[in-house]
């Protein structure tokens, strides 16, 4: 049986393997997809234990995406722009890597919530490794004007100038000065640190989507200043999850398994 595995820390809470699996039942594969806990110390070598023993494919979440693509032998053009991996697939005897979630995040935003990113203005809170995958993904889809907020000022800036004309860097703290806006996206891991980023209420209106990259728990500190700052949608990243899952998934298998019975199952608990 082939073995996948996501690695990350935390990942126990991962859904990871719950996805893959009802993908593998869709298609009739048979597979093993288990979550290993690696931190940025011990990834390099529980990724190499996890070759030796027959790993084929890997998902890599927070926070190793950045390191990933170092270990990987090629990557996709997608992936090396944006300078993080979340996807492995074994070649020979090395890794290439590949990214899938920045079009995760514009495959949710159009099929669940009909949300085109051409001509719009974007905020995006984070500058990690999914923060940069979303970015080159809205760059891509023509977004209006990207505005870049992140702790660390310095890389928001770097991923800014990376971005080009259509993006701009600016404070956390400055945010209330920011303009209105028609996507918010909270990419950072702030909630899982028990934090949640101030969100003024000059950024939205009731046309504005509020977009938590994290689902679940890690979620609703952000949804719910979003919503009390008068954001008119607010929604999680269970949908952007499923739709990364599903790209990786055909990377490994050469097949587009449906995402819609998948998340819904996720969904309903
Ligand atoms: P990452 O590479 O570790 O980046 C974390 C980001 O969060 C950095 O920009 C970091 O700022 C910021 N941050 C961390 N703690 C913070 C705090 N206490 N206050 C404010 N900012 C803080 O993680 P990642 O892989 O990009 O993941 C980020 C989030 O996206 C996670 O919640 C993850 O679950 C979610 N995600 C969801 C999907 C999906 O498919 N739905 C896919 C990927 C990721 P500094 O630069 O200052 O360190």
């Amino acid at each position: 049986m082939k073995c996948y595995a996501v690695f990350g820390q935390p990942i126990a809470h991962s859904l990871s393997p719950r996805i893959h699996a009802a993908f593998a039942a869709q298609a009739g594969i048979a597979l093993e997809y288990r979550a290993i806990e690696a931190g940025r110390d011990a990834f390099a070598d529980a990724l190499a234990a996890f070759a030796r023993a027959g790993g084929v494919g890997a998902n890599i979440t927070s926070p190793l995406k950045q390191d990933a693509l170092e270990l990987c032998r090629s990557a996709s053009e997608r992936a090396r722009r944006c300078g993080s991996v979340n996807t492995l697939v074994r070649e020979g005897d090395g890794w290439h890597g590949d990214s899938t979630d920045g079009v995760g995040l514009l495959r949710d935003l159009a099929e669940r919530h009909a949300f085109d990113p051409a001509g719009r203005r974007v905020l995006l809170l984070g500058a990690g490794g999914a923060a940069r995958a979303v970015a080159f993904a809205l760059v891509d889809a023509g977004v209006g004007e990207l505005v870049l907020a992140n702790r660390t000022r310095a890389r928001a800036e770097a991923l800014a100038d990376a971005l080009g004309a259509r993006a701009r860097a600016t404070d956390l703290g400055t945010l209330a000065r920011a303009g209105r806006f028609d996507l918010v996206l909270d990419a950072s891991a702030a909630s899982h640190a028990g934090g949640v980023i101030a969100l003024p209420p000059e950024l939205f209106d009731r046309a504005s989507l509020a977009y938590a990259l994290s689902y679940g728990a890690p979620a609703r500190g952000f949804l719910e200043s979003a919503r009390a700052a008068g954001a008119g949608r607010c929604v999680d990243g269970l949908g952007m999850l499923v739709e990364q899952a599903a790209e990786a998934f055909s990377c490994w298998h050469g097949l587009r398994p449906r995402t819609q019975p998948v998340h819904a199952a996720l969904h309903a608990g």
